[in-house]
């Protein structure tokens, strides 16, 4: 071998263990200074890492609805663990939601977050919709753990303190009327007198994102409750039937919108509910013949949800709804005068088949509507919402429905 081929070789071969060591480098990976955790009740199943700048990449996983090309997500939850004052920034991903079999629009302007860092006081933000339908979060460690959702939770604990004040009371019950797809208990609250003159049934919490619903159950039960003057009018007029979290399962498991089995609650309820793939509506049917069996039909029911509009979405099932109407109307007014509700009442070319207030309307002969909280913004107060502002409603829901039957 000639010198020269020999420094080369050499030199190749340092060359290649430099290679060597370089990629052994590259197959280092940092050791990350935030923790994501998703490991507690109504956490969101999602993916994350932390990219080359050192944020926070959530895949968000799909709710999906069976045979259908429906899917679905709304609902974040999660804990973000990292020292105090660290600057977290968060970019979550996979928000292409179909609805109705068709994709979704751009995430909205208005969207929001919410944070809280001691797990108690939580605080709206808005979030920078990116394109591609990313959400872009950011803020700074307040204290060594953040607890971020999209709207401020409201869990199955949350639901079972409320059923324990409940069975406290004289004037109340909680009644288990059957199960959950994964066996969780389905109960319906009663407040007030049976024998009232009239009967309201309220359901919250089909979809399991809008925690909404919760928290306005949960405002009208305090007032009920609160055994004040204006309490015990109510109840001379009215006794309310609610079934507060219809879709416990989704809740439990963080997830947005379908139950356990991919049904839609707020769905096909213009025919009877197969009992073992949406057991929810199942049992609150049979709850409903119960009632209309007994002379005890409501006189008027409603489904609260949350989306990004707000409204009251009118039930128009063929043939005469003018009765139906007039209250409608009454009840917009009355919302609009003792609430912060302006959004209003839906058009009559709005129609949403197959919802709660179409099927209990055509089925069982009840005069119901969805009442849609908008999670985004409060247009009356011209804030974003939080818990405390859907528990004003609640509670101002009272002296609605006493105007409303009066
Ligand atoms: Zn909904």
């Amino acid at each position: 071998m000639k010198l020269t081929t020999f420094l080369v070789l050499a030199l190749v071969g340092v060359l290649a263990g430099r290679v060597a060591v370089a990629s052994a480098a590259a197959d280092t990976v940092a050791t990350p200074k935030i923790f994501i955790h998703t490991g507690f009740e109504n956490a969101s199943p999602m993916n994350w890492r932390i990219d080359s700048a050192g944020r926070v990449i959530g895949s968000m996983v799909y709710d999906h609805e069976r045979f259908s090309p429906n899917r679905a997500v709304n609902h974040y939850h999660f804990r973000v663990e990292a020292a105090r004052g660290t600057e977290v920034t968060i970019i979550l991903e996979n928000f292409d939601n179909i609805w109705n079999g068709r994709l979704a629009s751009d995430l909205s302007e208005k969207s929001r977050y919410v944070v809280s860092f001691d797990h108690k006081k939580w605080e709206s933000r808005p979030v920078v919709p990116l394109p591609g339908r990313r959400v872009f979060i950011q803020f700074k460690m307040e204290a060594p753990f953040a607890y971020v959702a999209s709207v401020e939770p409201y869990r199955i604990s949350d639901l079972d303190k409320m059923l324990a004040r409940i069975k406290q009371s004289k004037i109340a019950s909680v009644t288990t009327i059957g199960k959950t797809s994964e066996g969780r208990s389905l109960e319906i609250v009663r407040i007030g007198n049976e024998n009232a003159p009239k009967r309201l049934f309220l359901r919250a919490r089909a979809h399991a994102f809008e925690a909404g619903g919760n928290w306005t159950v949960e405002g009208l039960v305090q007032k009920l409750l609160s055994n004040d003057e204006d309490a015990r009018r109510y109840l001379k007029t009215y006794c309310v039937y609610i079934l507060p979290m219809a879709n416990k399962d989704g809740v439990a498991h963080g997830k947005t919108r379908f139950n356990a089995n991919g049904y839609d609650l707020n769905r096909k309820w213009d025919k009877p509910a197969d009992s073992l793939i949406a057991p929810e509506n199942y049992y609150l049917e049979q709850w409903l013949h119960r009632m209309i069996k007994d002379r005890k039909k409501p006189d008027l029911a409603l489904d609260i949800h949350n989306d990004a509009g707000g409204n009251l979405h009118i039930s128009r099932p063929d043939g005469d709804i003018s009765a139906y109407l007039s209250d409608m109307e009454k009840l917009d007014m009355l919302l609009r005068k003792h609430t912060w509700f302006t959004e209003g009442s839906t058009k009559p070319s709005f129609r949403n088949p197959g919802t709660l207030g179409e099927g209990l309307m055509e089925r069982f002969g009840v005069h119901a509507a969805v009442y849609e909280l908008n999670y985004e913004w409060i247009a009356g107060l011209k804030k974003a919402p939080l818990a405390e502002d859907w528990l004003s409603l609640g509670k101002n829901l009272g002296e609605v429905f006493y105007n409303y039957f009066k």
